[in-house]
């Protein structure tokens, strides 16, 4: 495989020593999928260290109608089970009968419960069966994201998190992609560099920040849903 970048070439590397050694010392694990460019690249590298792994994706019940055909055409290119969880139905019921539908719109906080609704609780409850799970977070991905460490232990959920991509280039991570012919999700074709809930997603102009969709009404250094708080 030819890469346009030798540094591309290093990352592998980086990633797939990190992916052995802490793979080898939990041996139960699972990952994270989300449709966007850095779970490919991570369910990539994941594969050819364990040809089985345990994959899940939240289905918000606020996702692109692009998301499950996505998840499909992943789970036949890998010949994988992507196992979708999603938020309470009751949970998200109260919350829309005491706020409405669009509280994300009102305030950063109810922005944030609607996210803990929708996204933070139905991950817990998915962890409580893992000792790990991995995500592909890069530090270039958002000004929040700069201070996260490869392996993390929270203590609030007593999980460790390992993001074995966190120095990979957003340029990088698509020459490794385009090299291997990863089916990338169409919606980067349509302008959204990072993706996430339909309602909360907007595509971005080239050369903006590339979250500078998400919650793009909020201020860039809160911009996170909760999945990657630390908790100190
Ligand atoms: S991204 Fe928007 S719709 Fe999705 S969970 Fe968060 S606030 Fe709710």
């Amino acid at each position: 495989m030819s890469y346009k970048d030798i540094s591309a070439e290093w990352r592998v590397e980086d990633s797939l020593a990190a992916l052995r050694f802490f793979l080898g010392r939990f041996k139960k694990y699972t990952v994270a999928f989300s449709q966007q460019a850095e779970d490919v690249l991570l369910l990539d590298l994941v594969k050819q260290i364990d040809p089985n792994p345990d994959v899940f994706s939240i289905d918000t019940g606020k996702l692109f109608k692009e998301a499950a055909e996505y998840n499909r055409s992943i789970e036949e290119f890998y010949g994988i089970k992507i196992n979708v969880i999603r938020p309470d139905e009751g949970e998200v019921e109260r919350m829309v009968a005491e706020h409405g539908e669009q509280l994300y719109y009102e305030s950063a906080e109810l922005r944030k419960h609607c996210c803990h609704v929708r996204k933070v609780n139905p991950l817990q409850k998915y962890l409580k069966g893992f000792p790990l799970w991995l995500t592909g977070l890069r530090k270039q991905q958002s000004p929040t994201r700069t201070d996260l460490e490869t392996i993390e232990y929270d203590e609030a959920t007593g999980v460790y998190k390992l993001s074995p991509l966190l120095g990979w280039t957003t340029s990088q991570m698509f020459d490794y992609i385009e090299a291997k012919k990863i089916p990338l999700n169409p919606l980067y074709e349509q302008g959204y560099p990072s993706i996430g809930c339909a309602c909360c997603t907007r595509p971005v102009q080239p050369g903006e920040d590339i979250r500078r969709g998400r919650w793009w009404w909020e201020d860039p250094t809160q911009k996170e849903c909760g999945l990657h708080v630390k908790h100190k």
